[in-house]
């Protein structure tokens, strides 16, 4: 048996295709967006889909590996680039997903105040 199919807000469809992300702002190389590290509980996490569903840039799949419960973790896929829009934190129902921004972080060790801190 399948998985209940998610409700997705309206938004997200055009003409039956799922858009997720169609836009880019006319000065889109002169400014940088935010990055963020993702972070996994893999224990906390059941399979909901929810973070691979609605991330706007397509950053997590789901894996092949169980977590202690039994259910399939997301991932991060290679090549693909978060930009600490939050989302997958705040809809995740069982708090198993956090984003820490790096952006700043990459800032500062530009400016050679770099501080040790977690690999992605
Ligand atoms: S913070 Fe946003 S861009 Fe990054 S993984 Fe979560 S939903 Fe995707
Ligand atoms: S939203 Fe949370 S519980 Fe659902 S798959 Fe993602 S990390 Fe796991």
């Amino acid at each position: 048996m399948g998985r209940a199919p998610l409700a997705v807000p309206a938004w997200v469809h055009h003409e039956g295709e799922t858009v997720k992300h169609w836009r880019k702002p006319l000065d889109s190389d002169k400014y940088r967006p935010p990055q963020g590290r993702v972070h996994l509980i893999p224990d906390r996490c059941k399979g909901c889909g929810y973070c691979v569903e609605f991330c706007p840039k397509e950053v997590l799949e789901v894996s092949e590996e169980f977590n202690i419960k039994g259910y399939h973790i997301p991932r991060v896929k290679p090549e693909t680039t978060c930009v600490a829009c939050m989302l997958c934190e705040r809809i995740c129902p069982d708090f198993a997903i956090y984003i820490e921004r790096v952006d700043d972080e990459e800032g500062e060790k530009a400016k050679g105040k770099g501080k040790k801190g977690a690999k992605a």
